[in-house]
């Protein structure tokens, strides 16, 4: 260590150069034993500095810029960009990470023509994330099979690319963390984590129906996020069974009114794709994977 220091940074009494004002004269070591200390004072900062890939290319990116003449500058260029490209690629994977999407569906394997009722452009548009700077909200009704799951993926995935922070959860598992969280550390923690969720995705509202105090939390979190926050809600009931989930037409009425107030709803009316899939695959055995 002290003898790196010293081939970087000559101490003023053992060279008199440091205080000479003529051109810096080489230092007093073999130009391989000097390149060697370089190296590894370079790798060893760029690691204090938290620059892997710089520290991972600048070998190779070095030897290519000698060969094409670069200027020092494009070399530097060259190598911050290869950073700031993995750092953006790092940021996207821990953020769809933190989502916990169940499985990775996106937007480029769902196909449009199967169900008519699913306005394409209008998903493009909220594939742009607008819609969650702006605090509303998308429904997704529909019965099962219909892609509700895949598209709220997809979006959620959208999201993610926008630099949204975005959670993924069943309506069931959201209500059981809740109870949970309630019964053991009171609920502020977590509503306050929920609070940091810039999109919160709550899939396959209508299959379970909840206890009561399980339908007040979820009341909550919905209530709290109203023109704060963006939901996706995914359901198999239409909006006027939703008095099945929450038990009472009060907080029903309360809550879609919320929900619904500025909000994007797509009806998925249609055969189920899995269903549709599942019958071609028995007409054409091994058609496909
Ligand atoms: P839902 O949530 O409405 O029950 P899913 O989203 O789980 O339906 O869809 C069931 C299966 O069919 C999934 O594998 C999904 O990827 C696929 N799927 C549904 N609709 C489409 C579509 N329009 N294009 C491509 N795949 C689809
Ligand atoms: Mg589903």
């Amino acid at each position: 260590m002290t003898t790196r220091k010293k081939t970087t940074s000559p101490s003023p009494s053992t060279s008199p150069a440091a205080k000479s004002t003529s051109p810096a004269k080489p230092l007093p070591l073999t130009p391989a034993a000097n390149n060697d200390a370089d190296h590894l004072l370079l790798k060893s900062n760029l690691k204090q500095l938290r620059l892997p890939t710089i520290k991972a290319e600048f070998e190779q990116l070095a030897r290519e810029a000698a060969q094409s003449s670069q200027t020092f500058e494009q070399y530097l260029l060259r190598l911050t960009e290869l950073e700031v490209a993995a750092r953006a690629t790092n940021t996207l994977n821990s953020r769809i990470k933190q989502a916990q999407f169940p499985v990775h569906k996106d937007l480029d394997t769902y196909d449009f023509s199967a169900l008519p009722s699913v306005n394409k452009q209008k998903v493009l548009e909220l594939a742009r994330g607008d819609w969650i700077t702006q605090h509303t909200n998308v429904c997704l009704l529909g019965q099962p099979g219909t892609g509700k799951t895949h598209l709220s993926i997809a979006l959620g995935l959208a999201a993610c690319r926008e630099g949204v922070r975005t959670k993924f959860f069943t309506a069931a598992s959201l209500v059981n963390q809740l109870e949970e969280a309630q019964k053991k550390f009171g609920l502020d923690p977590m509503l306050k984590r929920l609070d940091r969720i810039d999109l919160l995705i709550v899939d396959e509202l209508g299959y379970l129906s909840f206890s009561r105090t399980g339908a007040e939390l979820l009341f909550q979190v919905f209530a709290e996020r109203y023109e704060r926050r963006s939901l996706l809600v995914t359901s198999n009931l239409s909006f006027s069974d939703w008095g099945q989930i929450f038990q009472g037409e009060r907080m029903t009425a309360a809550l879609l009114d919320r929900l619904t107030h500025h909000c994007h709803i797509f009806e998925l009316n249609g055969e189920s794709y899995r269903f549709k899939e599942s019958m071609k695959e028995k007409q054409n055995p091994g058609s496909q994977s």
